[in-house]
């Protein structure tokens, strides 16, 4: 059976940083970067492109619909992983008592 893989596509100079599709995207795709927009925001953008399903979840949840997912049909052996959360790692990291 074919599964979904997803790419998303930011419209950067819209995007306000609230951070809403990093939380919202299930399989941990998606970060902040560390850069800006012209606007001052650090914009949202595919850290893990690989694990994508093309859900839809960041689309949804943007406030300011700057984020258009795009899916095709792949078969099972190129399905989408999920991939270990950068930032709870860091975390972690840095909450670790010596
Ligand atoms: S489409 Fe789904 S899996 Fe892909 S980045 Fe958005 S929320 Fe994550
Ligand atoms: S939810 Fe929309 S506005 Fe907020 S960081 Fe993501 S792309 Fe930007």
């Amino acid at each position: 059976m074919a599964k979904n893989k997803g790419a998303v596509i930011v419209d950067v100079e819209r995007c306000k940083g609230c951070n809403l599709c990093v939380i919202a995207c299930p399989q941990d795709v998606l970060l902040l970067n560390k850069e800006a927009n012209t606007k001052g925001y650090n914009y949202s953008y595919m850290e893990e492109p690989e694990a994508c399903t093309g859900c839809t979840a960041c689309a949804t949840i943007c406030p300011d619909a700057c984020i258009t997912v795009y899916r095709t049909k792949v078969p099972d052996e190129l399905a989408p992983k999920r991939v270990a959360k950068k930032l709870t790692s860091a975390y972690f990291k840095t909450s670790k008592k010596n």
